[in-house]
C-alpha cells in the first residue's frame, strides 16, 4: 500500500512539536506492515541545508503565485517529498511566525500551496508513484483534502488526523478567489466557516476520515468544552472519528543508549539515574539534596498549565521539592517562572529556549515530570517520562488520562500504577496530587515500583501503527 503523507514539520529535519515526532515516527513503524509511506513537507531552510542529496521529480511553474519543485530525498529512513517553493518558505524565522513570533501574513498561501501540492502527487504529478491513500495533519495540510474532494479526486480516501484542534487556520472570505477553486467549494460543505475559510473546518469536512492522537480527546473535542467550536461538526462525523494514540521513538528516546543523558541506565539499574540527576542539578544549579527534582519541559503556554505551576511553584519549594524547567513561549509566563526562580535559588531552575539533547537528561534526571495541561491531544513528555523512569504527574484529560495510570490504592496494591493524575485541573487540583507525590516519595519501594511499571509500558509504535494500518485497509476496501 502507498500513502502519502502530507506535513509542515518532520522530525529530525523541523519540529516544533508533537506532530514532527509523529510524521517523522510513523513511516518507519508503517514500513513493518507492509506500507510505504512518503511524506510531504516544505522546504525550509534548515531542510534544505540538512538534505544530503535530491533529485527534482516535478516542477510547478505556477504554484498559487510562485515556481516550485518537489524534490526527492531519504533522510534518517524516511522517503522525504520537499516542497522547494522559496517565495514561500525561503525565509528567517520558524515555520509559521517571523523572527519576532508574528504569524507570516501569508500562511494561508503557503500552507494552501503545500497542500494543493499534494493533491497534485495524488493526481498522479510523480513518475512511476502514485498514492492509495492521502493523510494529511493538521491545518497546515487540511487543504490537501479539500482540494482532492473538489479536483475530481474524490475516490482516493483521505484522512486528517487533528494534532491540536486549537490550531485552525481560519482566514478572512477574501482569500478565495486566490485558492483556485470552485465556487461551491466555499459552502457550508467545504470551506466556509462562519463567512470565513477555514483550513481545518474545509478538512474535518471532507476527509474521508478523521483521526486524532488520543481516544479521550476525540471524545472531548466532541463537546463544547474542548470542540472550539467544531464541536457540532465533528459530532456529525462521528462514526468516521477515531482516536490513536501516539507511540514514540524508541530508538531515540532509550535510556539504555540515550547519547545525551550523562550515564544510561535500564529499569534493572535505576541506581545509575543518580548520575544523571547529578548532571541535572548542576546544570540548573540546584542544592543537591534529597528532596524531588519536578521538571517540566514545555511549551510555556496556558495550554499547558504554566500559570498553574507558577502558582503552586512556592508550596512545592515549601514541602522540599524542587523544579527545573525547560521552555520557551508566553512572555508573562516567563517571566512568572524566572521570578520564581529567583525567590526561590537552588531550588528552582530554568533555561529558556529549545533544547533537544538536554530534554533528554531532565527526564532521565528528574524524579517525576510535572504536566499540568487543561487540554492534551496525546502529549508526549510523559511517554519519555514514563520510558525513563521519570514518573508522570498529569492532568486527568486527553492522552494524559489515556497513557498514564493513577497511583490510587487499587492501582497502587494490583501494582500497575505509573504516575499520577489529576483534577481539577488548577492549583488545588495539582497540589492535592502533590500530596500523594511527596508521600509515594518519602517510600523508596513504593516510588521505584511506580518506576518499574511505568517502563514497562507499551509507549512503543508498534500498537499504534498497526491502527493505522487497520485504518488504512478499511478505507482502501471502500474504494
Ligand atoms: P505539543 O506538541 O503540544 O507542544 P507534545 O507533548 O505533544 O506537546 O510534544 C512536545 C514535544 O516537544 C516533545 O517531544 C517535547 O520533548 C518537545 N519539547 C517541548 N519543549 C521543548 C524544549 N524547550 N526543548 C526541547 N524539547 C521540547
Amino acid at each position: 500500500m502507498k500513502i502519502l503523507s502530507v506535513a509542515s514539520e518532520v522530525f529530525p529535519l523541523i519540529k516544533t512539536g508533537g506532530l514532527a515526532d509523529v510524521a517523522g515516527a510513523l513511516p518507519l513503524a508503517l514500513a513493518g506492515h507492509g506500507m510505504h509511506m512518503r511524506t510531504l513537507m516544505p522546504g525550509y531552510p534548515v531542510v534544505m541545508q540538512r538534505l544530503a542529496k535530491s533529485e527534482v521529480v516535478a516542477t510547478f511553474d505556477d504554484l498559487l503565485g510562485e515556481p516550485a519543485r518537489i524534490l526527492a530525498a531519504k533522510h534518517e529512513g524516511l522517503d522525504i517529498l520537499v516542497l522547494d517553493a522559496p517565495g514561500f518558505f525561503d525565509r528567517p524565522g520558524g515555520p509559521y511566525t517571523d523572527a519576532t513570533a508574528k504569524d507570516f501574513p501569508d500562511n494561508w498561501r503557503r500552507f494552501a500551496a503545500l497542500s494543493l501540492a499534494g493533491a497534485e502527487i495524488a493526481r498522479g504529478l510523480l513518475f512511476g508513484w502514485r498514492p492509495d491513500i492521502v493523510h494529511a495533519h493538521d491545518w497546515q495540510a487540511a487543504m490537501t483534502a479539500v482540494y482532492m474532494r473538489y479536483t475530481g479526486l474524490q475516490h482516493i480516501p483521505t484522512v486528517i488526523t487533528v494534532h491540536n484542534l486549537a490550531f485552525q487556520g481560519q482566514f478572512g472570505p477574501e482569500i478565495f478567489p486566490e485558492l483556485g477553486l470552485p465556487p461551491d467549494a466555499f459552502s457550508v460543505d467545504g470551506l466556509e466557516y462562519y463567512g470565513d475559510v477555514g483550513f481545518l473546518k474545509g478538512g474535518l469536512r471532507t476527509a474521508w476520515s478523521i483521526t486524532t492522537v488520543s481516544p479521550t480527546y476525540a471524545q472531548e473535542i466532541t463537546t463544547p468544552e474542548y470542540g472550539m467550536g467544531l464541536e457540532g461538526l465533528i459530532n456529525a462525523r462521528a462514526a468516521d472519528l477515531d482516536g490513536i494514540v501516539n507511540g514514540i521513538d524508541t530508538a531515540v528516546w532509550n535510556p539504555e543508549t540515550d547519547p545525551h543523558i550523562a550515564r544510561p541506565f535500564a529499569a534493572g539499574s535505576l541506581k545509575k539515574r543518580a548520575v544523571n540527576r547529578q548532571a541535572l542539578v548542576e546544570r540548573f544549579n540546584l542544592d543537591d539534596d534529597d528532596g524531588p527534582i519536578f521538571c517540566i519541559v514545555s511549551r510555556l503556554t496556558w495550554q499547558k498549565g504554566i500559570d498553574i505551576i507558577a502558582e503552586v511553584a512556592d508550596w512545592i519549594v515549601q514541602q522540599g521539592g524542587k523544579l527545573a524547567v525547560l521552555g520557551s513561549g508566553d512572555q508573562g509566563l516567563e517571566g512568572a517562572l524566572l521570578a520564581a526562580a529567583s525567590r526561590h535559588r537552588g531550588r528552582i531552575g530554568i533555561v529558556i529556549g529549545y533544547n533537544e539533547p538536554l530534554s533528554h537528561l531532565m527526564q532521565a534526571g528528574s524524579d517525576a515530570i510535572l504536566i499540568p495541561s487543561r487540554f492534551e491531544p496525546c502529549g508526549l513528555t510523559q511517554l519519555y517520562g514514563l520510558r525513563y523512569g521519570c514518573i508522570p504527574i498529569v492532568a486527568r484529560t486527553g492522552g494524559l488520562a489515556d497513557t498514564v495510570i493513577d497511583a490510587n490504592e487499587a492501582a497502587l496494591s494490583a501494582r500497575v500504577a505509573t504516575g499520577f493524575q489529576f483534577t481539577p485541573i488548577n492549583a488545588d487540583g495539582l497540589r492535592q496530587a502533590l500530596r500523594r507525590v511527596f508521600k509515594a516519595y518519602a517510600e523508596p519501594k513504593v516510588w521505584a515500583r511506580i518506576q518499574n511499571q511505568g517502563m514497562k509500558s507499551d509507549v512503543s509504535w508498534e500498537n499504534s501503527a498497526a491502527r493505522y494500518a487497520e485504518l488504512y485497509s478499511s478505507l482502501l476496501a471502500k474504494v
